[in-house]
């Protein structure tokens, strides 16, 4: 299992370092803010949504490395991907980083934070993203803290 947990640890240094999507959206109709006082997160998530599809999706901000991979690999995950589509992968995604299981397999790339379970100040970076995200789906106006 140490090869796959190097492997995991090189997408996520790789995401953390190069992030892909990470850049405001001028075409977003949806976009939130949220904050990690923990650790020190910020991120700004950015949503195209039309017709309940994520047509575009970005983010800004700075934080750890985990929190930072886990914004760019959501991004990737969610674009083109309708809104009941986006609420299960969170809830996997969810399980996963939680400990409690659920279904690696649906996740894809998103798996690699499988090891955050062991961290649990580690969650929190991981989550805040898509919390953050969901904020925005639900278009609330204040900023998301996992505080
Ligand atoms: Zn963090």
């Amino acid at each position: 299992m140490s090869y796959l947990n190097d492997l995991y640890q090189e997408v996520i240094l790789d995401h953390s370092k190069n992030p892909r999507n990470c850049s405001a959206l001028p075409e977003a109709n949806r976009q939130a803010e949220g904050y990690n006082p923990l650790c020190g997160d910020k991120v700004t998530v950015y949503l195209k949504l039309e017709d309940g599809i994520v047509q575009d999706i970005s983010f800004e901000g700075v934080g750890c490395a985990i929190s930072t991979a886990s914004a760019s690999l959501m991004t990737e995950a969610l674009k083109g991907k309708s809104v009941m589509e986006v609420e299960a992968l969170f809830g996997s995604f969810h399980s996963l980083v939680t400990g409690k299981g659920g279904e690696p397999e649906q996740l894809g790339k998103l798996a690699v934070f499988h090891g955050v379970s062991e961290f649990p100040v580690r969650v929190k970076c991981a989550t805040l993203v898509w919390h953050t995200l969901k904020a925005a789906l639900k278009e609330k106006q204040q900023a998301v803290s996992t505080e």
